[in-house]
């Protein structure tokens, strides 16, 4: 069941299209703050994101912005103007599609489906002609390397996105070795990135969040200085 997360200020219009995409058995998450669905898009794993363009706290623009730095999530604008510029620059800010407000809600389900379709293709080709999954073990995680899904010792189940796979896999590749902060961002975010190193030390607690059980220590050592590691023995 695909998961879908609506940014949306106008209430009335993001009730509307949230009971539709539920009566089409999609999972729905409303945000109707430009703040609230950034935070939501960011730290969870949505199958598509239907963005308002203007919205309070931060825009559609911005949003989508910042959505496309960190993930790949199929995103469809949802703008009240239809003028070519707002069309150039929601696509030049990562947006996928866009639809024109008012809509037909069956042109949205259409859009969404075409969306969902494309990124159901790039998975399938990632996982190979066979179809199969690749699957690396560390301790009690199981990594599912297609679709980057983890499951736990504890028998729960989550999704990392892109760079908290990419953090962890960096991690288990170089297991019972320190890795710096400079490495992990040279080879993550790319040696051109701006990015302050203190980013590592967010996507590290976001990851522990995600694959540490409660109770137990963590996965994934700080060492002091210098940088992470994990070790096959604690
Ligand atoms: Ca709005």
């Amino acid at each position: 069941m695909a998961k879908i997360l609506i940014i949306e200020d106008e209430k009335n219009l993001a009730r509307f299209v949230e009971l539709e995409l539920k009566h089409e058995n999609y999972q729905v998450v409303v945000e109707n703050n430009g703040r609230k669905g950034l935070e939501d898009a960011l730290n969870e794993n949505f199958d598509a994101i239907l963005l308002d363009l203007m919205l309070p706290d931060l825009n559609g623009l911005e949003i989508a912005r910042r959505v496309r730095q960190a993930k790949t999530t199929p995103i469809i604008m949802m703008t009240a103007r239809d003028s070519v510029i707002d069309r150039v620059s929601g696509l030049d800010h990562g947006a996928d599609d866009y639809i024109v407000k008012p809509f037909a809600i069956e042109e949205l389900l259409a859009r969404l489906r075409a969306v969902l379709r494309r990124v159901d293709i790039e998975k399938k080709a990632q996982q190979g002609p066979s179809g199969q999954q690749k699957v690396v073990r560390f301790k009690d995680l199981t990594i599912e390397t297609a679709n980057r899904i983890v499951h736990r010792g504890d028998g729960k189940t989550v999704d990392l996105t892109k760079r908290e796979y990419n953090l962890l896999m960096t991690l288990i590749e170089n297991k019972n070795n320190v890795v710096s902060r400079d490495q992990l961002l040279n080879k993550i975010w790319g040696p051109e990135s701006n990015i302050e190193t203190n980013v590592v030390e967010v996507y590290v607690r976001y990851l522990r969040n995600k694959i540490d059980i409660p109770g137990r220590p963590s996965y994934i050592k700080t060492v002091r200085g210098t940088g992470y590691m994990v070790r096959d023995e604690d």
